[in-house]
């Protein structure tokens, strides 16, 4: 089994948080050193035995490190790779958590020029709407998936130690080509999220219903739950995963259009089948979850 004398994690939040304390739990790591924008949550890190040392200068967390691990948000993924790069040990392992991967990858080959191959770009599908370290949890990643998204020149041993680790914090393992990755989250994933949040902002911010939360139930909470996470993850997935999020955007206008005709007709019959059939697909799916 795989065992570190140190990583680093860049970025010691919800996700870094949780990846550093499964490692640690599992006794793969001797050592877990983090870095990131805000000191108090780097103490709160070592206080709630995250991380065993913290540090603000970027050399003293990367060099020597085997694995560093980026969990920083998109936005501030170019500029982390940019600073990393010089202090990388000959046979450190790079990878990250982004939430899209087209532009993650770019931005490494960028960044990190000849060493671009020591980089095993993920995702886990694992989270909740809460963030930061507090949230962090060793058991984020059990059952869960994630996804590699390797290219061409991804160095082999790399890939197959990152799979071995997610594979150790209980995670499914799977591979996908970045623009199939960022296509597939964009639907899946991208797109309720920014329904949720533009849901809750139009009705919030609709003057002829007045405390529109004042007669929520069930059905807004959960359709809207998830407009309660982290406003900055969200903006940059936004950004950096623009292209795939306006196309399934734009389909989803065209069925909300198709569906605003249908009542407006008042089509029984064809509004019945659209809910039926929606219901159905829905109903297999979860029983599909249930059965796995
Ligand atoms: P988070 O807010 O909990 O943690 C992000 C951490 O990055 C914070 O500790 C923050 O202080 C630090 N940070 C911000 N700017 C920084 C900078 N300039 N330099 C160094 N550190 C900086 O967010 P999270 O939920 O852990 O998300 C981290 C990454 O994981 C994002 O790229 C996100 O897309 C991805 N991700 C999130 C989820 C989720 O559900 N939350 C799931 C999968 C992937």
């Amino acid at each position: 089994m795989i065992k570190f004398d140190k990583i680093t994690i860049i970025g010691v939040g919800l996700i870094g948080g949780s990846f550093a304390k499964g490692l640690k739990k599992a006794g793969l790591v001797e050592e877990v050193v983090g870095f990131g924008r805000s000191q108090s949550n780097l103490k709160k890190a070592v206080d709630l035995e995250v991380i065993d040392r913290f540090t603000d200068d970027i050399a003293d967390a990367v060099s020597g490190s085997e694995l560093v691990f980026l969990a920083v948000p998109l936005g501030v993924m170019a500029d982390s790779f940019e600073a990393i790069k010089p202090h990388l040990a000959k046979n450190a392992i790079v990878t990250d958590a982004g939430s899209s991967k087209s532009s993650v990858v770019l931005s490494a080959q960028q960044a990190l020029a000849e060493k671009f191959s020591c980089f095993v770009p993920g995702h886990p599908i694992a989270g909740k709407e809460q963030s930061g370290v507090e949230a962090a949890d060793e058991a984020l990643y059990v059952n869960h998936r994630v996804i590699l998204t390797p290219i061409e020149q991804t160095n082999q041993t790399a890939l197959t130690i990152v799979e071995e680790i997610w594979s150790l914090l209980g995670a499914n393992v799977e591979q996908m080509a970045p623009q199939q990755h960022d296509e597939i989250f964009a639907a899946t994933s991208h797109l309720p999220h920014l329904l949720a949040f533009g849901l809750v902002e139009m009705l919030h911010e609709h003057p002829e219903l007045g405390n529109v939360f004042h007669y929520t139930a069930g059905g807004f909470k959960d359709f809207t739950r998830i407009a309660s996470s982290d406003a900055e993850m969200w903006r940059d997935i936004a950004v950096y995963n623009s292209d795939a999020i306006v196309k399934w955007l734009k389909n989803y206008g065209v069925a909300i259009q198709q569906l605003a005709e249908l009542v407006e007709n008042k089509d029984a019959e064809a509004l019945y089948n659209l809910f039926s059939e929606a219901k159905q697909a829905r109903d297999e799916h979860i029983l599909q979850i249930q059965q796995n």
